[in-house]
């Protein structure tokens, strides 16, 4: 039986071309809530066949459509009224993404939705003063560097961030002139409608977006597809291999935004009173299925049992339970799966000799709903599979140093390199530390986001940024004209 929800409806069609298109075949997908594990509502499945419906959509509209036509400013204009609409329907995105993967409902407001309306305002503004075109005075000519849309692109986008990661994608793609297709994951297919419905009112012109969720073999289809000039991909770093390689074979640019075991170094100076609750958003924030998840806790030698004691206290401190609910700080996991894998990674731990500081099972209180207690791994060598491995669940392991240079040493040896934190009182020494990690982003005394700089992976974590203008340029190409044997500018 289904339980009511005021958000989450059956949804029969997909949007390709401006329009509702009835599927291709009758194959559904079930959204299971991760709350009560009943089935909340179903979905089209993409086949082939709507992917090759949805490309060819995009292809008509980026070769003969208004969009890539448009002015920036223009398209700024579409994508400001994208996220007034958005905004619009806040309460329902939050809720229904909060439906669909169990976030924390206040997660979802601010962590999900609010960040992806914050990420689209950001690029209709880049838009409007981003140089698409620049003279240069060369050796033999004078020479214009046009950076022109990319063309079609393929989103691929996970169920942990459903609506961020679409958007991360698509304000950089829009504000460039490219059109897109998204296929979002199947566990949370059902905000993507609402984001469809949002076009819509932003008078987006038919077919620049097309949207169609769909399991792997969708996604495959979509990464070879011919009418594609390129892949954004946000996932596990498993599928990101697999997608690279194809892009490789048929070169066609890929941007790969993948996992993360990162690191949070604890200076010697550190003041935990302050630094600890301050730290426990950034790993155990929408119940710890966060890319950027500050996993890997380093704590000096000498203070190590003080950290791991307050680590332990604050996490078990953390309220469990309904996600729909203000006050819960940690709902289910997405999926069976995903509780089986942690459950997985909570044996092995014990196994490989480390001690359940705090959690480690699941919460008595919560029989029905995928969920899992906080936990505090202590005593982690970072040889552990624990420490290396992306676990992508609320779940940290405290790993002892000896000085600032072994602390460097343990947080870089890892295969991901994609967020970070050093806290501490002495910022230079903090940050002398910061600079030394190889990551892609890394915060002292905090953990911020910034979507005028990039964000992206080195190592496993990925390849190319997004965000900033660097994220932009990810969606155009670069393409030299010069006039040879003048010196008046080729434009005025
Ligand atoms: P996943 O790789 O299993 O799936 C991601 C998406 O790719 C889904 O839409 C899926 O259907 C599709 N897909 C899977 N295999 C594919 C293939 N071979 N070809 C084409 N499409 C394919 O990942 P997930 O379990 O949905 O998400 C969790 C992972 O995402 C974690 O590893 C997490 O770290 C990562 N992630 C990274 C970022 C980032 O910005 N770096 C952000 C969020 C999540």
């Amino acid at each position: 039986m289904r339980r009511n929800s005021v958000v989450v409806a059956d949804r029969s069609e997909f949007f390709i071309g401006g329009g509702w298109v009835r599927p291709s075949t009758s194959d559904v997908i079930e959204v299971i809530s991760p709350i009560t594990e009943k089935v909340l509502a179903v979905a089209p499945a993409g086949s082939t066949a709507d992917i090759d419906a949805a490309v060819a959509a995009a292809r008509t509209a980026f070769a003969s459509g208004p969009w890539p036509r448009m002015t920036a400013a223009e398209r700024a204009d579409v994508l400001d009224r994208l996220v007034a609409a958005i905004a619009e329907r806040s309460a329902d995105f939050a809720m229904t993404i909060t439906e669909e993967n169990g976030s924390p409902l206040a997660f979802s407001e601010l962590g999900q939705v609010g960040l992806a309306t914050m990420a689209l305002a950001y690029f209709a503004a880049l838009a409007r003063h981003f140089a698409f075109e620049e003279e240069r005075e060369g050796l033999m000519s004078r020479a214009r560097v046009i950076r022109s849309p990319v063309g079609v692109v393929g989103a691929i986008v996970p169920w942990n961030i459903p609506l961020l990661s679409i958007v991360m994608k698509l304000g950089p793609a829009l504000a460039a002139g490219c059109t897109v297709v998204v296929k979002p994951s199947p566990e949370t297919p059902l905000d993507s409608y609402i984001l469809a419905e949002c076009l819509l009112q932003a008078g987006i012109p038919d077919g620049v977006v097309n949207i169609v969720p769909g399991g792997r073999e969708t996604g495959e289809h979509l990464v070879s597809h011919p009418g594609v000039d390129k892949i954004s991909f946000t996932g596990s770093v498993t599928a990101g291999q697999q997608i690279g390689a194809r892009c490789g074979r048929l070169l066609r640019p890929v941007t790969l935004e993948l996992g993360g075991k990162s690191a949070a170094v604890l200076c010697e100076d550190v003041d935990l009173s302050a630094t600890i609750p301050a730290l426990i958003p950034s790993i155990m924030g929408n119940n710890g299925q966060m890319c950027v998840a500050q996993t890997r806790v380093l704590a000096p030698r000498a203070r190590y049992h003080d950290v791991v004691e307050a680590l332990a206290a604050e996490v078990s401190a953390l309220s469990i339970g309904d996600p729909r609910d203000k006050a819960t700080d940690v709902g289910p996991l997405v999926s069976q799966r995903q509780r089986d894998r942690v459950e997985s990674y909570l044996r092995l731990g014990r196994s490989e000799g480390a001690r359940v500081a705090a959690g480690g099972g699941r919460p008595d209180a919560s029989p029905i709903g995928w969920f899992i207690e906080p936990t505090v791994f202590a005593d982690v060598d970072n040889g552990m599979r624990i420490a290396q491995e992306e676990i992508f669940g609320p779940v940290v392991a405290v790993i002892p140093y000896e000085s600032s240079a072994d602390a460097v040493r343990i947080a870089n040896d890892s295969v991901y390199g994609l967020s970070g934190s050093v806290w501490g009182t002495d910022i230079d020494q903090a940050t002398a530390i910061a600079r030394q990690v190889r990551t892609g982003t890394i915060t002292v005394n905090g953990f911020a986001f910034e979507f005028n700089c990039p964000f992206g992976g080195v190592k496993s974590s990925g390849i190319g940024r997004e965000f900033g203008p660097e994220g932009l340029s990810a969606f155009l190409e670069d393409k030299t004209l010069c006039v040879a044997n003048t010196t008046s500018a080729i434009y005025t």
